[in-house]
């Protein structure tokens, strides 16, 4: 092992490209072929056509190894399902007849059959479609897609690797199928599964694979003797000498950490290590066990999850450590360039300054390609690129933008005091109680009301001209009088506006605070067909100007009953947002949160008795390992207290969060201090009220009892029945009465009789009690 011939061979490679293309043309093929207007060989066609462009613009960049297999039609997770044979019974009529069509009835379902779950890709805003396996799972090899990606690559005339997702992983990231006893332990298929594994494996050898890559991110999470021992016998297993591709095992998103040891002495041929942010560990850790010798080292220094131009120097330094370490080390992003958008160059309405310090998965791939020729001949080859890297790292670190000293300065002069209400829950209730004057069991919506084609039309129509701000904004009060009116008919005890003015609830807040940057074309897979455009926290944040106080106190002259305020809270805007890179998390939180709070002190100035503050993200943003979350939940919680702490006690803070699994951040939710919280509950049936019961929780609770995702209308005796179970747990006095979350997304029609009959379910309690 000699570093000077680890570095001359030093290659060039990424794990994944975004797939939807230069103008999202894959959604547009996609959609259209459900829509029946785009034929199936068109579709083929369209596709086809993009992964050509993506690996040509990859050779063209200097990658020197492109990734096949990670192109989807919908998620690579569903993908692999396909080719181990783990086909739903319900949906296997549906491949057989067509394997397309059962593919997206998997996917989306069918007006039969449900489609699979869906659930976030680790911490990413991606999800994948979990896979259903039982005790009768027969797993069989379908190597068609793999096989046929591959050869497209090798055809022009490209080194390619094909990526597959790991067969720990696979195992780990699925769930007992409907009808399994829960304690079904997927892992347990793990010696049906790997002769597949090995089958799908000696196809891709035989079409010419030379390396295959096994991803394992679910290994850098806390894993058991019993999970280690399971990626221990798999590598043992499917490393084993034969006619088989060299096997590149690559992990992300976090440190390998104790499955650092168990792949490093596994027969295989490489490991692909994440080297930035959180998995940085990695570094120390794989010195610690020896290094890698014989094998190849894939290192993951530039970031795949932000938008920020790679530190040359840091990660030269870095991968000259790892020369030391490895047989031979590779360049790469840390992850699939999938989380991040196509093509920072095509934005123009950013600042051109600024667009020099982001890196989008194009920049991303240059970025690879420069430190691959870096290390391979010597620092001197790249002079020109350093120096540019340097001159735009320091144009950021010196940038007014990143740096408003008057931020600076409040951030620093917050106290503990600032993030503590000024009396305790027990005296802050009854006075909200002598304020409100509300009924026992109050009822009240999540926020927002349908977003109706009325309403997208008046974006639309703004966005065209055909309408002015002051035409749009009539429409809007239109809405809110129309929302309000039938709140107060349906005897709705605490209303809202509806959010008719909100496009997304990031979005809305990001485009109204400095130090946030809009783009125009960075969209990023969420699921499927559907993208977002996640704003950038590209600086120090503030708020030139209250947000919705107007649109609030013009909803409360409307109307005696008290209306909430509604804000979406600093850990969710974060979470749903492209994060910096050049300071931690919790100060970027601290900024947001002291914005955010001048905006709830303006609304109870402005007259609001009651605020919610959501924060849907604050479970999802948990770091992968349990390590990181004592951190994580302290400055998050800081930053909801920050945020709702500058009010009177008699003025009401809200909050609402809407994932079914509360059990490991109870203690968080407490921590927040709310004085109300609403909770997605009505799909596990008041669970969570119990939960919270259980831990002792003091403040007031409203279980969702319409569950918002269904078109299901619950009547009136299911509401009573989900309701009766919430007394069960949590008292008359502290119960509300509402649904699992916004209604944006839903019809009037369901809406209206979904809410009349939540309210005559809370009169039929009250009028017993
Ligand atoms: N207030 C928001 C709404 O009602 C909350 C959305 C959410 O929790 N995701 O739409
Ligand atoms: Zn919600």
């Amino acid at each position: 092992m000699t570093s000077t011939s680890a570095a001359a061979a030093a290659h060039a490679t990424v794990h994944g490209y975004p797939r939807q293309g230069q103008h999202r043309e894959l959604k547009k093929a996609i959609e259209g072929y459900w829509k029946g207007r785009v034929g199936a060989d068109a579709l083929r066609g369209t596709a086809a056509e993009l992964r050509r462009g993506n690996w040509q613009q990859l050779a063209e960049a200097g990658v020197h190894e492109v990734p096949t297999g990670d192109f989807s039609y919908y998620d690579h997770v569903l993908d692999t399902s396909v080719m181990l044979g783990a086909i739903p019974a319900r949906h296997r009529a549906a491949v057989a007849a067509d394997p397309l069509d059962g593919y997206f009835a998997m996917a989306r379902g069918t007006q039969d059959v449900a489609p699979l779950e869906m659930t976030k890709w680790f911490d990413t805003n991606y999800h994948y479609l979990v896979p259903e396996l039982g005790p009768d799972t027969v797993f069989a090899a379908d190597s068609a897609k793999q096989v046929a990606e591959l050869t497209e690559a090798l055809g022009l005339g490209l080194s390619a690797r094909p990526v597959l997702v790991g067969p720990v992983t696979y195992l780990l990231l699925a769930k007992p199928a409907p009808g399994v006893a829960a304690g079904f332990d997927p892992l347990t298929l793990l010696d049906r599964l790997l002769p597949v594994y090995a089958e799908v494996l000696a196809d891709l050898r035989a079409a010419g694979a030379d390396w295959v890559q096994l991803d394992e991110p679910a290994l850098v999470q806390d894993r058991s003797p019993a999970v280690l021992n399971a990626a221990a016998r798999a590598y043992r297993d499917l490393g084993t000498p034969g006619d088989r591709p060299r096997l590149l095992v690559a992990s992300y998103f976090d440190r390998l950490g104790e499955a650092l040891p168990v792949l490093a002495k596994a027969p295989v041929d490489g490991l692909a290590l994440d080297f930035t942010g959180a998995a940085a560990g990695n570094l120390g850790d794989l010195a610690a066990v020896g290094g890698l010798p014989g094998k190849r080292l894939v290192a993951g220094v530039v970031n795949g999850r932000n938008v920020w131009i790679n530190d040359f120097e840091k990660s030269l330094a870095t991968l000259g450590t790892l020369l030391g370490l490895a047989d031979r080390v590779d360049v790469s992003s840390s992850c699939s360039l999938l989380h991040v958008p196509l093509d920072a160059a095509a934005e123009r309405d950013i600042d051109p300054q600024i667009a020099r310090w982001l890196a989008f998965a194009r920049q991303k791939t240059a970025e690879v390609v420069t430190l691959a020729r870096g290390l391979a001949q010597g620092t001197g080859s790249i002079a020109a690129e350093l120096a540019a890297n340097r001159a735009d790292l320091s144009s950021r670190a010196g940038s007014a933008l990143t740096h408003d000293p008057a931020v600076r300065a409040r951030a620093a002069a917050v106290t503990d005091a600032d993030g503590r209400r000024s009396q305790p829950y027990a005296e802050r209730a009854a006075a909200q109680r002598a304020h409100l004057g509300l009924p026992l069991l109050p009822t009240t919506t999540i926020g927002s009301f349908p977003q109706t084609a009325e309403l997208r039309t008046a974006r639309a129509d703004l966005r065209a001209g055909r309408i002015d701000t002051a035409g749009y904004e009539e429409r809007i009060k239109t809405e809110i009088r129309d929302v309000l009116g039938f709140q107060e008919k349906a005897g709705i005890d605490v209303l809202v506006h509806g959010e008719p003015e909100r496009n997304d609830m990031v979005q809305y807040f990001a485009e109204q605070l400095t130090g946030y940057l809009a783009t125009q074309h960075g969209w990023v897979q969420s699921y499927g067909t559907r993208y977002v455009r996640p704003p950038i926290l590209a600086g120090d944040i503030s708020r030139p100007e209250p947000m919705t106080v107007r649109w609030t106190t013009y909803a409360q002259s409307l109307t005696d009953r008290p209306v909430k305020g509604m804000l979406t809270g600093p850990v969710t805007m974060l979470a749903w947002s492209f994060v910096r890179d050049d300071q931690p998390l919790g100060d970027t939180a601290r900024q947001v949160a002291l914005a955010l709070r001048d905006e709830v002190d303006d609304l109870e100035a402005a007259g609001s008795s009651v605020i919610q503050v959501d924060e849907p993200a604050l479970r999802e943003t948990l770091p992968l390992r349990t390590a990181g979350h004592a951190e994580y939940l302290a400055w998050a919680t800081e930053a909801f207290r920050l945020t709702t702490s500058g009010v009177r006690p008699d003025t009401q803070i809200h909050t609402h969060m809407c994932y079914a699994e509360f059990g490991d951040i109870l203690q968080a939710i407490d921590a927040l201090d709310a004085d109300v919280i609403s909770l997605e509950a009505a799909r596990s049936h008041m669970q969570v009220a119990g939960e919270l019961a259980t831990a002792g929780y003091p403040r007031e609770v409203g279980p969702g009892v319409y569950d918002i995702h269904s078109p299901r209308v619950p009547d009136v005796d299911e509401a009573t029945a989900l309701l009766r179970k919430g007394l069960g747990a949590i008292p008359a006095e502290r119960l509300w009465v509402n649904p699992d979350c916004g209604l944006k997304t839903r019809g009037w029609p369901e809406v209206r009789a979904a809410l009349e009959n939540l309210v005559a379910a809370a009169q039929e309690i009250r009028g017993g009690l």
